[in-house]
């Protein structure tokens, strides 16, 4: 490997500094390139002089490193070739040229799943990128800007390097009877504060941002539609993570201090973990280059409907992580000598039709993908958006046959510390041994792992980002509600039974 040189003058701006990056090919060069940014952390109020070492936010880069691990053991999963380099690239920077990438899009998001037990926060920053592959193209269809060039550019870039792009969607939206210009404070919705020759600053805030710290670009974006008086609020724009003016104030997680203890059983999941980040932009200086979108504000609702039909089926990652719940319902139940009851059989195929049936709408949604005039393809929204509402629901459902088939010993297990005590070990040994020819660590570890995702930390992916991520339950069904033309279901059930409007009418 060349040497990585990633420290940099503060003087030489972020954006021509990542501009130079060297590729990234193995999740070693990923955490090698997050190392000395001179990036501004918030975390338990105290500002955090190097996030990549600190113990609470590493499991969220190794997850992130792991999509970089499994390009190189699985190239045809996780590669793909790019025509605008023509060189295979991460599938995670691929742009797809056909229903069946996305499809292969969705096995590597189940197979990610399954390798981290979290969130691996590298899809939405592709959802974006696929959904600015069509609105730059639209919109300068419309306009005659050259936004799709700059688009093209910016892909090469990504793709080259390899990089991570962060998706930051989501404004704090303030009173949500109000608009983003009637809003009491402006910056409550990202908005450009003033324009020079070279470019635009911005300011605002996104939230929930998925992997923003582990990032090496944040691509900002309106969370909603707009209207006239929102123009300054229609800004789209590729971010170094490191520019001038940002601040990151870390999201804390259920149990996230376990991260801190000695001994990896209690973490449940010691290795890999989500991150969630408010980030903060003040006058946040955006090149042209880099400007996607300035002002037409009337694609903002198109932009964010295709964005949530990308990423609603993007949710069929959650089903990765239900094969490691039933794996780990079906691992305690047999440490707990009960894996011959037919009820536990019976709950285990429950899980299991529960997480199928989410796949089968995420795949089916990319199945049925249709192309735009940009040659883009994109999901099927009607079954993107059933797929992240059974996200909604059915993670719940199979968490709590988890609980069920592992019993309260989940929520009353001693510490660690406690097991490694001279005095209260061998006592524990004695007292909570299951089948005597298993060690008494393999039910605290399986225990400890169905706890981290049902109550702790990778609770937070599986279970509340399923309910919101993506949307929130309502969200999918007003899009359910558009596409579910009740008109036309209506006549086919009149047709059969016989019935003729019109000639009731006369
Ligand atoms: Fe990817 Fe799922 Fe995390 Fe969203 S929640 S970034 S789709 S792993
Ligand atoms: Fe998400």
């Amino acid at each position: 490997m060349p040497a990585i040189e990633y420290r940099h003058p503060r003087e030489e701006s972020a954006a021509s500094r990542w501009s130079r990056l060297n590729p990234i090919a193995t999740p070693e060069d990923y955490i090698e390139s997050l190392k000395g940014r001179d990036v501004h952390v918030f975390m338990f109020g105290e500002k955090i002089a190097e996030p990549v070492d600190h113990p609470i936010i590493r499991p969220s880069i190794n997850a992130l490193a792991r999509t970089y691990q499994l390009a190189i053991e699985d190239p045809e999963l996780a590669t793909a070739h790019s025509d605008l380099i023509d060189a295979p690239v991460n599938r995670f920077l691929h742009m797809v040229t056909s229903p069946q990438d996305l499809v292969m899009k969705n096995r590597m998001q189940r197979r990610m799943g399954q390798l981290t037990g979290t969130c691996f926060q590298r899809c939405a920053g592709l959802d974006c990128l696929s959904v600015l592959h069509s609105i730059t193209y639209d919109i300068d269809q419309k306009h005659g800007t050259s936004y799709h060039q700059r688009y093209l550019d910016f892909l090469k870039l990504a793709q080259r390097n390899n990089i991570i792009l962060a998706a930051g969607m989501t404004d704090p939206k303030g009173d949500r009877s109000k608009r983003p210009s009637e809003q009491a404070d402006p910056d409550l919705f990202m908005h450009v504060t003033k324009r020079t020759a070279e470019g635009v600053y911005v300011t605002g805030a996104k939230a929930h941002m998925t992997g923003g710290l582990n990032s090496h670009w944040i691509c900002v974006m309106p969370t909603m539609n707009l209207g006239p008086d929102d123009k300054e609020y229609a800004v789209v724009g590729m971010v170094p993570g490191d520019a001038h003016g940002l601040t990151y104030i870390y999201g804390r997680q259920s149990c996230d201090t376990r991260a801190l203890e000695t001994g990896d059983i209690d973490k449940g999941n010691a290795r890999y973990g989500g991150q969630e980040v408010l980030v903060v932009f003040d006058n946040v200086f955006i090149p042209h280059e880099h400007v996607l979108m300035d002002g037409e504000y009337a694609f903002a609702q198109e932009m964010v409907a295709r964005f949530t039909a990308y990423h609603r089926a993007s949710y069929v990652c959650k089903t990765g992580l239900g094969d490691v719940l039933v794996g780990a319902a079906a691992a305690v139940a047999e440490f707990n000598g009960a894996d011959g009851a037919s009820h536990i059989k019976d709950k285990l195929v429950e899980m299991t039709h529960l997480n199928e049936t989410i796949y089968s709408s995420g795949i089916a949604s990319s199945h049925e993908a249709k192309q735009l005039p940009s040659g883009i393809f994109m999901n099927d929204a009607m079954l993107a958006n059933v797929c992240k509402q059974n996200v909604t629901r059915f993670p719940y459902e199979i968490s709590r046959l988890a609980q069920d088939i592992a019993g309260g010993l989940m929520v009353t297990l001693p510490s660690e510390a406690d097991f490694n005590h001279e005095l209260t070990g061998p006592i524990l040994e004695k007292y909570l041994k299951g089948r005597s020819n298993l060690p008494v660590e393999f039910r605290q570890r399986i225990l400890r792992l169905i706890e981290n995702m049902t109550l702790g930390r990778n609770a937070v992916g599986y279970l509340t980002e399923s309910m919101h991520g993506a949307g929130s339950p309502q969200a999918q069904r007003i899009q359910i509600l558009r596409g579910m033309e009740v008109e036309r279901k209506k006549a086919l059930a009149e047709d059969l039974a016989g019935i003729n409007r019109k000639e009731e009418a006369l």
